[in-house]
């Protein structure tokens, strides 16, 4: 299970919607399981259906990251028309089993869908998200 504050829910459907068309990006930092706050990082692709997070922006949140004595949580992005599943490219580049895949769906933008994933290689589990 992974706990958000409501906050930190809103600030990344409020990204997600913001670079709407394109992909959004970004990392969710906490410790423990909770989220502290949620970094966004600029999809390089600018694209519609993948993201490429900017390696200089991860490298400053990973400082910064550090720096607060937190970790990183889950890594966050969004499909602006299909479900809030992990897409086979998802699965694939999914290189962290100990760290939460978030996906927010905007295909109905007034009612957008989070789920959260562990993933390690092909084994996909969805995973509860509470928003406190
Ligand atoms: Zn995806």
């Amino acid at each position: 299970m992974i706990q958000i504050p409501k906050a930190t829910h809103d600030e990344m459907v409020a990204h997600a919607k913001g670079v709407y068309p394109q992909e959004a990006c970004g990392f969710l930092v906490g410790k423990d399981g909770l989220a502290k706050y949620f970094l966004p990082i600029e999809n390089m692709d600018h694209s519609t259906v993948t993201y490429t997070m900017d390696p200089r922006q991860q490298l400053k949140a990973f400082k910064r990251i550090s720096g607060d004595g937190l970790e990183l949580l889950g890594i966050f992005h969004s499909h602006v028309a299909s479900a809030a599943d992990p897409s086979q490219t998802d699965r694939q580049m999914a290189f962290y089993p100990e760290v939460s895949y978030l996906i927010v769906s905007l295909a109905d933008m007034n009612r957008p869908d989070l789920k959260s994933f562990r993933i390690a290689g092909d084994h996909v589990t969805a995973e509860e998200i509470r928003v406190i």
